[in-house]
């Protein structure tokens, strides 16, 4: 459907045929607030991404058309040239972040939709420049290795849209693999690929479709609390750089030196440190059920040590555990966006039915719903 959408708009607009390229979008499954800690994070490719016909056109320009936004631009690959639609500074930040690495790249022609939902914590902006990255780095016989493309993807974040993100995102788009979770090492960047083949159970994410404005001044605040537990933990113990290094006993040292909300946070970021690699062991073994365990422990820590959470998404998480669902958690910074949920396939079906029910009584709209699975990463369809 949506390649051939993608075909007839390329065919009409440049009357030839292009490549094929796609990248997907993200879930987390365990991991939050732990990236600027130096801890892990835990994502996964899914089945939902962008898709791209491009082909070189022999002149310095880039000539775009959004399919979903029904949008055509046209820019050039000098750095004054940039557009102005915020979906095509995506496609000119991840030529100018080549460019600026060396990389010889001509203008091309291309087409592209996606189904990632935007700006619902699955990173269709991720799902973008990946693919962009990945074309042109094949299309020119560039050469970039793959976690370069993520690179550059996160700098065309940073450079042209004004996100300052780290780089989970554009990781798992880039390395993403069918049946398999990516727990990333955000201070070594250090990779591991783990096997999740939930047999029986679904994963599905609930978006609470709120996003509520303490996000960002917020944000702040928790890495300022997690600086100054570290700082004074390192008194201490000097090898401690960030708060991943620290322990219990180590934090509980200094509980008289630091306010008790700092230690509030770096008790959550601690014990969420070590959830990833429990969540890791478990995997190994197929045990679902403490993969379950340990992400509504995680929503536990978010909620109420933590503090990102918000009315809508405890909400959500409640009526997952009266529901049975195995595991069920906010996924992403908080104050809004998705609930992850790892359901049993018998529960399914009431799960969804009270979630819908129940929380529109409540705030008057209904969530969205989204079934994921995990997939392959950037790659070259035909
Ligand atoms: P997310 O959390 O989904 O990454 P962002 O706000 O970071 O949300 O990125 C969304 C932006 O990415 C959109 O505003 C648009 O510019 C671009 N984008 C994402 N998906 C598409 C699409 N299917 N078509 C065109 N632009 C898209
Ligand atoms: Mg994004």
């Amino acid at each position: 459907m949506m390649r051939q959408k993608i075909r007839n708009k390329f065919q009409e607009l440049f009357s030839t045929e292009g490549s094929v390229y796609a990248s997907p979008g993200r879930i987390n499954l365990i991991g939050e607030h732990t990236d600027y800690n130096g801890g892990f994070v835990f994502p996964g490719a899914i089945d939902k991404g962008m898709i791209a016909e491009i082909k070189p056109n022999g002149t310095g320009k880039v000539r775009a058309f959004s399919v979903d936004l029904n949008d055509y631009a046209e820019f050039g690959l000098n750095e004054e040239d940039a557009p102005k639609a915020s979906w095509a500074r995506y496609i000119f930040g991840v030529c100018r972040e080549i460019i600026k690495r060396g990389g010889q790249i001509q203008g091309f022609d291309t087409v592209f939709a996606g189904d990632v939902p935007l700006g619902a914590g699955m990173s269709s902006s991720a799902a973008l420049e990946s693919t962009y990255a990945f074309a042109l780095n094949d299309l020119f016989s560039l050469n970039i290795d793959k976690f370069e493309l993520a690179k550059i993807g996160q700098s065309t974040e940073h450079n042209y849209c004004g996100v300052n993100c780290g780089i989970m995102d554009q990781f798992a788009s880039v390395f993403g693999k069918e049946g398999s979770l990516i727990r990333l090492d955000c201070r070594s960047l250090e990779y591991k690929y783990f096997p999740f083949h939930p047999v029986g159970y679904k994963l599905v994410l609930l978006d609470s479709v709120v996003k509520h404005e303490l996000a960002s001044s917020a944000y702040n605040k928790r890495r300022q609390s997690c600086e100054n537990a570290a700082a004074a933990i390192r008194r201490n113990h000097p090898e401690v750089e960030f708060l991943r290094d620290a322990t219990m006993d180590m934090l509980n040292e200094v509980k008289g030196d630091i306010s008790a909300e700092d230690y509030m946070r770096a008790e959550y970021v601690i014990e969420e440190v070590q959830r990833v690699l429990d969540v890791c062991d478990a995997l190994e073994k197929d045990d679902y059920e403490t993969v379950g365990k340990k992400m509504y422990e995680t929503h536990h820590g978010m909620s109420k040590l933590y503090e990102v959470s918000c009315e809508e998404l405890d909400f959500l998480n409640d009526v997952a555990k009266k529901c049975g669902v195995t595991g069920s958690r906010v996924m992403g910074g908080g104050f809004g966006g998705c609930t992850i949920n790892l359901v049993k396939e018998e529960k399914y079906d009431a799960f969804v039915k009270e979630a819908f029910e129940s929380y529109t009584a409540k705030f008057g709209h209904e969530p969205k719903l989204y079934n994921v699975v995990i997939s392959d990463g950037a790659r070259k369809l035909a």
